[in-house]
């Protein structure tokens, strides 16, 4: 079949699952799920269950029936044709699977849960098909950009000569004559990007410290560009690299956390097949043999 053709198809079963779900269901605005006053479905005094069809008393309608699960944060929409036996079926059946497979990615959004963020970036990765992990790939690498912007602001900084240097330029450019806005603005851009701190400069710094490996800046560096750039190819699809690099790129991400948190002792190291146990010790980023830590270097494969 043609990409084209798959696209088509594609979009047109979407459009009628679309059409199939708008007769059914009605709308709810966001704002009708705030705490507060409850939202009852269905009239109360002629009940006959929506899913099962059945009336009393061949069914009980005693219990509250959420309109949907409860751990999704629903406390406000119930439902009054939802028979017991049915409540009690989706409950056991389903809402508490459902609920473990989504805990990771609304860990986010639900503050009294006590998932990490990190974990909403690596379940997926986890759990994804193929053209998800794509996806995916960008996530965790642009989350290690994230963390490194966050957690280590210092390492690597430039050095003060050049910070000057660049700020005595941005001045001359100031008082450029002739040039059009727009090329004033381009150099300023360039001139700022001098300044800032490279990811993969922080990257071989931590890899100086030990934290990290060079397999790991590797895999992060082809996974970002190929990410980025939208190279990876689906038909010459490299899922086992891809894979592996995401693990690899997850456990990377995993050690810098460790650092940023003082974090010392076991872990599972997903960068090595066989996932093998490893005791981590966190370095002195300033201290000055730096080179000697050996946390993840000697140990990894080649
Ligand atoms: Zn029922």
């Amino acid at each position: 079949m043609e990409d084209n053709e798959r696209v088509q198809k594609f979009g047109a079963k979407q459009t009628e699952r679309m059409q199939w779900f708008s007769e059914r269901y009605d709308d709810i605005a966001n704002g009708v799920l705030a705490p507060g006053g409850r939202i009852y479905l269905g009239d109360k005094t002629n009940r006959q269950c929506r899913y099962c069809g059945k009336t009393r008393p061949a069914v009980k309608f005693q219990k509250v029936a959420h309109a949907f699960p409860e751990q999704l944060g629903n406390k406000t929409l119930l439902d009054h044709l939802e028979c017991d036996t049915c409540n009690e079926h989706f409950s056991t059946m389903l809402e508490d699977d459902f609920a473990k497979w989504t805990m990771p990615l609304r860990s986010p959004v639900q503050g009294s849960e006590h998932y990490s963020p990190l974990s909403s970036i690596l379940r997926p990765l986890i759990t994804t098909q193929t053209n998800e992990l794509v996806v995916m790939a960008l996530l965790v690498t642009v989350t290690v950009e994230g963390v490194l912007h966050l957690e280590f602001p210092h390492l690597r900084a430039r050095p003060p000569s050049l910070l000057e240097q660049i700020a005595s330029a941005k001045k001359l450019v100031r008082r450029l004559k002739n040039v059009e806005d727009t090329f004033r603005t381009r150099i300023n851009n360039a001139l700022d990007n001098m300044a800032r701190l490279r990811t993969s400069d922080k990257l071989k710094d931590l890899r100086k410290h030990g934290v990290i490996s060079k397999q790991m800046i590797d895999a992060w560096q082809s996974l970002r560009n190929a990410s980025t750039h939208a190279t990876i190819d689906p038909k010459v699809f490299n899922n086992e690299r891809l894979w592996h690099d995401g693990y690899t790129v997850a456990m990377m991400l995993h050690l810098i956390l460790f650092t940023a948190i003082g974090y010392s002792g076991r872990y599972m190291d997903f960068s090595v097949t066989g996932w093998p146990e490893k005791e981590f010790l966190t370095p002195t980023l300033d201290s000055v043999n730096a080179e000697t830590s050996t946390n993840v270097e000697a140990a990894s494969p080649t």
